[in-house]
């Protein structure tokens, strides 16, 4: 049965968008996504033509996640470097030369940053000095980011070309086209793709190890150590093992480490029966994710923890119900969101705004550019904001916008 689009629309005059349709696979972070906030994952991948012609809400950037990418970037880079010369530890002169010829290690990760970059190219939401402050921002971190590739890269040594297709499988060659999955042989293995087709399952495993006794994954994490169970890479154990093609003779895995830049930690390893479980609990998870998709509209879940970085909270009526603070709970230099009804100009750059609070009370909006288009009488949403005062009337309440706040007109 083929699935149709479905349109919705928004409370922003001109924001509709196509619901996305079920995807052909999922992966650990999609589901964990749709399960935190099944509202935040179908907003963020619907289709918005009249916004651009990409798939997806344009996103905001989120600076941690940006710099993870590059490390993760820089990573696969340099094992496909080092795998396509036949190198086979990330120590050795060989190596160096590699590195050298490519320009060296700040060069590499520099590469890496504007390839991450590049992402935000045609994004409405982005403007070009916002590029380059991120820029700036990752640049001071660009040697974070060579240190924490050179951790990952010296726990494995790189087998040659020949030997794994250059550990992408399944991935795009050099040429563009489709690298073929194929049986992975003895040695390290970076970014290596899994797929368990009948559970409809995804994954990338950072880095899989293997000789004739042992299978390891590790999943690196570039964020600071956290009490994970483990909960990713058990379900790599899961995906390697249900590979028919990468994993024909269904090896089990033998260890699991999540790595972080400080330290490590182990992981126990599912046997069998408990790998069963797993493809069980999954399976659910899988059908409950698809229904989602099959039956829009989403629910939304508004908790901090989801909505902090949510690229779609203007989009989302339950947020603004929800989660905001009261304007006149803030404390002065907070940031937070606002929604309100704009009363009536005051200046090129300020404007007289109520809250939708009963009683309302009265805010001045300070703009950063001259004659925002605001209409009287019409509902907004501002996001990224900032409570500040008058030195004049300490008492009044004032709001001011910065560069990277954004404002949304509301229907009503
Ligand atoms: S704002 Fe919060 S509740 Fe709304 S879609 Fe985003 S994460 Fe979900």
């Amino acid at each position: 049965m083929t699935e149709e689009r479905t349109r919705f629309e928004t409370e922003v005059p001109g924001i509709w968008g196509l619901w996305p349709l079920t995807p052909p696979h999922w992966s650990y972070s999609s589901l964990k996504a749709i399960e935190a906030c099944p509202s935040q994952w179908m907003l963020s991948r619907a289709d918005f033509p009249d916004l651009w012609d990409r798939h997806g809400y344009p996103a905001l950037p989120v600076v941690p996640a940006i710099f993870g990418n590059v490390v993760h970037g820089v990573v696969e880079r340099l094992a496909r470097e080092l795998g396509a010369a036949g190198v086979e530890s990330p120590d050795t002169g060989d190596a160096v030369g590699i590195l050298r010829s490519l320009g060296g290690w700040r060069t590499i990760v520099l590469d890496g940053i504007e390839r991450q970059l590049a992402r935000f190219r045609d994004n409405p939401r982005v403007s070009a000095e916002q590029v380059d402050r991120l820029r700036e921002e990752l640049i001071r971190r660009a040697p974070e980011a060579a240190d924490q590739a050179k951790v990952f890269l010296g726990r494995g040594t790189f087998p040659s070309v020949s030997e794994i297709g250059i550990s992408a499988v399944g991935g795009t060659s050099a040429l563009g086209g489709p690298v073929p999955r194929r049986p992975v042989g003895s040695g390290a293995h970076a970014e290596l793709e899994v797929v368990a087709e009948a559970m409809r399952l995804t994954g990338r495993i950072d880095l899989l190890v293997v000789d004739d006794a042992q299978v390891s994954i590790v999943d690196f994490k570039t964020g600071a150590e956290s009490q994970d169970r483990g909960d990713q890479v058990r379900l790599y154990a899961l995906l390697w093992y249900l590979d028919a093609q990468v994993n024909p003779d269904r090896k089990l895995a033998t260890e699991l480490h999540v790595v972080y830049p400080a330290g490590e930690q182990a992981i126990e390893t599912p046997d069998r029966a408990e790998l069963q479980s797993l493809e069980d609990a999954t399976s659910a998870r899988v059908q409950a994710a698809d229904t989602v998709t099959q039956q829009p509209p989403p629910t939304a879940n508004p908790i901090e923890e989801n909505c902090r970085y949510c690229s779609v909270r203007h989009l989302c009526d339950a947020y603004w119900s929800a989660l905001p603070p009261a304007v006149t709970a803030v404390s002065t230099g907070q940031w937070f969101d606002f929604e309100g009804r704009i009363l009536r100009q005051n200046g090129s750059k300020s404007w007289f705004a109520e809250t939708l609070a009963q009683p309302p009370a009265q805010v001045l909006v300070r703009t950063v550019e001259t004659d925002v288009a605001f209409q009287a009488g019409r509902r907004v949403r501002l996001l990224g904001v900032r409570r500040s005062q008058d030195p004049d009337d300490p008492d009044r309440l004032v709001i001011s916008m910065v560069g990277t706040s954004e404002w949304y007109p509301l229907g009503s």
